[in-house]
């Protein structure tokens, strides 16, 4: 039965019971107070009705109680009949009450159900958008980053080249080196790997995918990103000095968001450092154990960061930089926030800029170490 039809019939079967207990409690001569049978009206149609059609049976009810009283016995109308009215009026408005309740409750809980799925839709299209805002992030910065990784891709390149060329010459003497050309053959083998290898850390990088979480090791998501990023700290010369635990700690996450925050705190420091050159560019990337946290910090010699900015840094927008976009570290916070962690950012003048990110240790790390 579709949902018109039900509701009609819905609708009969209520009118039809009215109708039989009228019937009855007027024109029989039953010694019991059969209007109470009204309450299995108004429970039928608390089902069906809204709030005002609630009423209107339960006063329907009401008056067709009084209507059979008085019909009945309007000739002696102080007798039981009188005290079995009563009783049936009290249990109608009982009933009515007790009904108008639940349905009060019901439509409420009806409502805050609907907000709650709605809440919810919204949550879950915020959290796509800040997928794809942080995947746009990412292959802005690779396009940023294409000088220096075109140049990591074509060392090796070159060098199978060289190698390959090394093996033939090997090869084409009178008397050919076989161990000579064996040796040039495994450059080539392992250059070609060192290429691929680069080549796997940016499509992994670029590729648009929802977040994977999985046991990280966390040094291994920080030498990954300084990987990539060789190049470009060569290229501003900067001095890299890093400071890795004996035992890396284990966190739960998803290694290329987690690489993206890295990388995003190590290009700013690139940017801050190479418009303040009074010294030597030097970056210090660490990797700690800090209770029960993994910390990551990224510090270098810029001009450090205006106490007054320190507070804005991590909102949405907030640039110094004429060609800035103000995201990159709002990313990084909503990224570390959803692994469970936290970032903060440190300046003391004269002294650069710090930042720094812990995260929550996962149950995997047996043996903390310093
Ligand atoms: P953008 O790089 O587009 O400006 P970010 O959100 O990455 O956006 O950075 C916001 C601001 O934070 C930068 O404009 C800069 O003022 C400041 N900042 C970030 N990292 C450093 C740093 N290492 N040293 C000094 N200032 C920094």
């Amino acid at each position: 039965m579709s949902g018109f039809p039900r509701a009609r019939a819905k609708c009969l079967a209520l009118w039809a019971t009215t109708s039989a207990i009228f019937f009855v409690d007027t024109f029989t001569e039953l010694n019991v107070a059969v209007a109470v049978l009204y309450v299995l009206v108004i429970m039928m149609a608390m089902d069906t009705c809204s709030i005002r059609g609630l009423r209107r049976v339960a006063l329907t009810c009401a008056v067709l109680t009084a209507a059979g009283f008085f019909v009945s016995h309007h000739e002696h109308p102080f007798s039981a009949a009188l005290a079995r009215c009563l009783v049936s009026l009290t249990a109608i408005g009982i009933a009515t009450w007790l009904a108008l309740k639940n349905r009060r409750t019901s439509d409420e809980l009806q409502k805050q159900f609907s907000l709650l799925a709605h809440t919810h839709d919204v949550e879950a299209q915020l959290h796509r958008a800040q997928i794809e805002l942080a995947h746009i992030c990412r292959n802005t910065t690779m396009g940023e980053l294409s000088a220096s990784i075109a140049h990591e891709v074509n060392q090796p390149l070159a060098a199978i080249t060289s190698s390959a060329e090394a093996a033939q010459r090997w090869l084409d003497r009178p008397v050919p080196d076989l161990k000579e050309a064996g040796a040039a053959i495994a450059r080539a083998a392992s250059n070609a790997r060192r290429a691929a290898e680069v080549i796997k850390r940016i499509r992994d990088l670029t590729r648009k995918s929802d977040p994977h979480y999985e046991e990280l090791d966390l040094q291994s998501v920080v030498a990954d990103s300084l990987a990539l990023l060789e190049r470009e700290i060569q290229s501003h010369q900067v001095r890299l000095l890093c400071t890795f635990a004996r035992h890396s700690p284990k966190v739960s996450g998803d290694r290329i968001q987690l690489q993206q925050v890295v990388i995003n705190l190590i290009i700013n420091s690139l940017h801050a450092m190479s418009g303040h050159r009074d010294s030597p560019g030097e970056l210090h990337v660490g990797v700690y154990w800090q209770e029960d946290r993994a910390v990551v910090r990224v510090h270098d010699n810029g001009p450090g960061i205006d106490q007054q900015h320190l507070a804005l840094l991590f909102d949405a927008f907030f640039t110094t930089k004429e060609d800035g976009m103000g995201i990159g570290l709002s990313i990084c916070r909503s990224i570390i926030e959803l692994h469970g962690g936290s970032i903060r950012a440190d300046s003391q003048p004269n002294q650069g800029a710090t930042f720094s990110f812990s995260l929550p240790l996962s149950t995997a790390n047996s043996q903390p170490s310093s």
